[in-house]
């Protein structure tokens, strides 16, 4: 899956919730999430952040990102 990182808080830009083919962005708190169960590792939405802080999440360092985008994109 892809991970929505650092660089996305407080981030006004919403192109990548528009590109999303099967619509996994969700609001986190202060910034948008990804949910790591839903996104098809299209990367569409990667190219089309202007804060580049969307990452596959395999690259390193990412666990507590992807801690968060689980924790906020959950359904209730
Ligand atoms: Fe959506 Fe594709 Fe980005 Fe996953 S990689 S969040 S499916 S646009």
């Amino acid at each position: 899956a892809y991970v929505v990182t650092e660089a996305c808080i407080n981030c006004k830009f919403m192109d990548c919730v528009e590109v999303c083919p099967v619509d996994c962005f969700y609001e986190g708190e202060n910034m948008l999430v990804i949910n790591p169960n839903e996104c098809i590792d299209c990367g569409v939405c990667e190219p089309e952040c202007p804060a580049e802080a969307i990452l596959p999440d395999t690259e390193d360092g990412l666990e507590e990102w992807l801690e968060l985008n689980a924790k906020y994109s959950e359904d209730w």
